[in-house]
Parts: C-alpha cells; sequence; structure tokens
C-alpha cells in the first residue's frame, strides 16, 4: 500500500493504475465500520483507496476539531490489512492552500436535523468530497448509512452535478449491544459507554412502535424522547423523522418509507444513529 500526502503522488499512481477506483472517504482512527467499506470497496473494483483527513471546514468553531482522535500508524496497518492499494493522509494546507475560496452548497438537504444543529458543516463535507472525487476519479465511493444526511447528500451533489461516481450505501456496523460504531466513541468514559447503547434503544423501540402499526411521527419522536430521557447521562439534541432523499421532517402521517435519526450527548460527547423503516 502506498501512503500518499499530496494530491500529485495520487494523480501520479492514478496515471499509473488507469483502471476502475473504489474510494472510501474517512477522518482516520479506523474501526470495522470503516474497514467494512474498504473490504466492499476491495469485492467490487480494480483498486481501492482511501483518504484520511480531519477535515476542519466541517467542523464548528466550537466543536471537537482539534481534539478529534488521530493515530496514523494504525490506521495504515489496518488499511493494509483490508485491501487498501493506497490513502492519502494530507496536511491541512495541501487541500486548502492559501486563497482557496469554493465551496458547494447542497441546497434544501443542508438545512434541517445536522444541518440545523451544525451550521455550515454540510457545505465543509459537500466541498471536501468533490475535491476527493476530482483527486481520485473514483468509479464508485463507499459511505456508511450510519451518517444517513451525509450520504444523502452527496447522492444528491453527485447526481445534480453529474458526477461520474457510483455512490454505494453500506449497512451501520454496531458493537454487540447496539452502539454503532464511531471513532467519537474513544471519548466515552466507562460509565458513558454504558449508557450508549440508549441510542439504539431509542431507535429499536420506535422501529417496533412503527411495526405494531403506529403511523404518527410526532409518536414516534415522542416515543424515541421517553427511551433517552431515561438514561440519566444522556441528553437529546434531536429526534427526527425524515425522508430518506429529501430529508423533509414528516410531520404528521408517514406514507412511505422513512428515516428515524437521533443525536443525543452522552456527557460532552455527540452522537448520531438512525434506522430506516419499514
Ligand atoms: P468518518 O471517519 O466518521 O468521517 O467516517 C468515514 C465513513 O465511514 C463515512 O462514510 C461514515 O458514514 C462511515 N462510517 C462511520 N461509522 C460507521 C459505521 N459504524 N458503520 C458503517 N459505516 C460507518
Amino acid at each position: 500500500m502506498i501512503t500518499a500526502t499530496t494530491i500529485a503522488e495520487v494523480r501520479e499512481w492514478r496515471r499509473a493504475s488507469n483502471t476502475n477506483v473504489g474510494l472510501v472517504p474517512t477522518m482516520g482512527y479506523l474501526h470495522e465500520g470503516h474497514l467494512s467499506l474498504v473490504r466492499r470497496a476491495r469485492a467490487e473494483n480494480a483498486r481501492v483507496c482511501a483518504s484520511i483527513f480531519v477535515n476542519p471546514t466541517q467542523f464548528g468553531p466550537n466543536e471537537d476539531y482539534a481534539r478529534y482522535p488521530r493515530d496514523l500508524e494504525r490506521d495504515a496497518a489496518l488499511l493494509r490489512a483490508s485491501g487498501c492499494d493506497l490513502v492519502l493522509a494530507p496536511p491541512v494546507d495541501e487541500l486548502y492552500p492559501r486563497g482557496f475560496d469554493t465551496s458547494v452548497d447542497v441546497g434544501g438537504i443542508s438545512a434541517p436535523l445536522e444541518g440545523a444543529r451544525r451550521p455550515g458543516h454540510f457545505r465543509g463535507v459537500a466541498t471536501v468530497v468533490l475535491k476527493l472525487f476530482g483527486v481520485f476519479e473514483p468509479m464508485r465511493a463507499y459511505f456508511g448509512q450510519k451518517d444517513a444526511q451525509q450520504l444523502a447528500l452527496i447522492r444528491k451533489m453527485t447526481c445534480d452535478l453529474n458526477l461520474p461516481v457510483e455512490v454505494v450505501a453500506c449497512a451501520t456496523v454496531r458493537e454487540a449491544d447496539g452502539l454503532a460504531l464511531s471513532s467519537r466513541n474513544s471519548y466515552l468514559k466507562p460509565d458513558e459507554r454504558r449508557a450508549a447503547p440508549v441510542l439504539h434503544r431509542a431507535l429499536v423501540e420506535a422501529e417496533r412502535l412503527f411495526a405494531e402499526g403506529a403511523r404518527d411521527a410526532g409518536a414516534l419522536r415522542a416515543a424515541m424522547r421517553t427511551v433517552i430521557e431515561q438514561e440519566p447521562l444522556a441528553r437529546v439534541d434531536y429526534v427526527g423523522v425524515a425522508d430518506p432523499e429529501t430529508f423533509e421532517e414528516v410531520s404528521a402521517d408517514i406514507g412511505g418509507p422513512v428515516l428515524l435519526l437521533l443525536a443525543v450527548y452522552i456527557g460532552v460527547t455527540r452522537l448520531i444513529d438512525n434506522v430506516q423503516v419499514p
């Protein structure tokens, strides 16, 4: 596996391996969720590339950019073992040189839920992903359902801008107790780690109500909120019931498939999760 730090190295490698590439963009501190994307890419493409870049433009001023966990050496070993051919781990000024002044706004889908709580977040995500598509020229790019709004936003950008990339959605990988794997789980103290599966329990409860015939979006939101509120270390940021494509919130009766979504603080750590029903 090649470890590149510059765009020029990727372009040079890309000229030599003129074949179909699968790309897995990440912020590093890799876990089985990330590696499931790499393995899927490995199965579907001649070459697999990953990027590791804690993208400053997608973090708000009071968010965890500075303390976001980083371990490039361990990440590189995991990527190599998962069949990755090249990883790009650039310094910030490689992607944002002095004078950089372009950004991508993906309209309505950026506004609700994560977009409302994290102003500018999705502009940062869309911009960096478009740049990575330009650098790697992948045939396919792999994203986790765990970040459902991000996935839908990238699909929308790819469609609206006619990008020649197939966006592949990958299922959320979870711990045995239901907690979705996340690099941010490393922030959790032992008692917080024990509390964190409450996100999944809330989703499972809403799923159960839906399976029993509940179709009132407000009732499902309330049910998720009730489960979270029973956990003393947890604080709801939002609970949502939204259209899986547009992310418009469903206000009354649920007609088609919807995403049940939540963002919850466990102590100071903000975690997100979602499931689709039916
Ligand atoms: P991140 O490093 O958190 O930006 O994540 C990089 C990619 O891995 C994104 O497409 C995420 O949606 C995906 N991902 C993160 N956690 C998981 C998980 N538990 N299961 C599946 N994919 C995940």
